[in-house]
């Protein structure tokens, strides 16, 4: 199989190409149609896999055919990791990726000492948001910056390092707040699926994986190596 098979829109493959990205790894050929189906995904993966981009492009290649969007339209999608630095490496190829998507804006929300700078990309519109789950808590709390009504995709990337580091409580409240923001039946954008697809990456199945498992997905499929 390959990407145009996958349903990833011509242009992406040719971007994708650019990277010596050709050939979609396992993890990507199970993953990308399950996520275009909008089902919720258990992504049992070891980095290196290619876990990212079989994430991100069901994502971006369903917001790729929505040309009446705009950087204004909301947040789309969130992707929440464990680190500063697995936040800033989703982000980088984030970046890579909306070129082939003129009104796609992506935004990253870490820890440090950038919140103002933070606080006014998300004003001026952010689509895809990557951050740590403290910061972005932070914002929601804090700035009032976020606005979490338009999400259609969360992604925990790393969940068995976010629960190491502890960030089971804050994910919880994190997903409870989008679902509580969320205005999907009142949605202008009624071509962008009406629900919300989880998807939750582990390199392990533990105990706390299973806890958030149970939390954030429903009747996920499972894919592994
Ligand atoms: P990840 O598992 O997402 O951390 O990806 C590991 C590395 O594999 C990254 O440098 C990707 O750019 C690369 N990669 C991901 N998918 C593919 C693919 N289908 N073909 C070649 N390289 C890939």
């Amino acid at each position: 199989e390959i990407f145009p098979d996958l349903g990833v829109p011509p242009a992406m493959c040719n971007l994708l190409s650019k990277m010596n990205v050709e050939r979609p790894t396992r993890i990507q050929r199970q993953a990308i149609p399950v996520l275009a189906q909008e089902k919720d995904a258990l992504v049992i993966a070891q980095t290196g896999s290619g876990k990212t981009l079989a994430y991100l492009l069901p994502i971006i290649s369903r917001l790729m055919k929505q040309p009446d969007l705009h950087r204004e339209s909301g947040i789309f999608a969130v992707i929440l990791a464990p680190t500063r630095e697995l936040a800033t490496q989703i982000y980088q190829v984030l970046e890579e990726l909306v070129r082939c998507c003129h009104w796609l804006v992506p935004g990253i929300v870490i820890g440090g000492e950038k919140r103002k700078s933070e606080k006014a990309r998300l004003r001026k519109g952010v689509n895809i948001l990557v951050g740590t789950p403290g910061r972005l808590a932070d914002h929601f709390d804090n700035t009032r910056s976020l606005d979490l009504a338009e999400v259609r995709w969360v992604v925990l990337d790393e969940g068995d390092r976010l629960v190491e580091l502890g960030f089971e409580e804050t994910l919880t409240k994190i997903i409870e707040q989008i679902a509580a923001a969320s205005q999907l039946s009142q949605s202008r954008y009624r071509a962008l699926p009406s629900t919300r697809t989880h998807v939750l990456c582990s390199a392990t199945m533990t105990s706390s994986i299973e806890r958030l498992k149970t939390m954030t997905l429903r009747d996920p499929i499972w894919i592994k190596e």
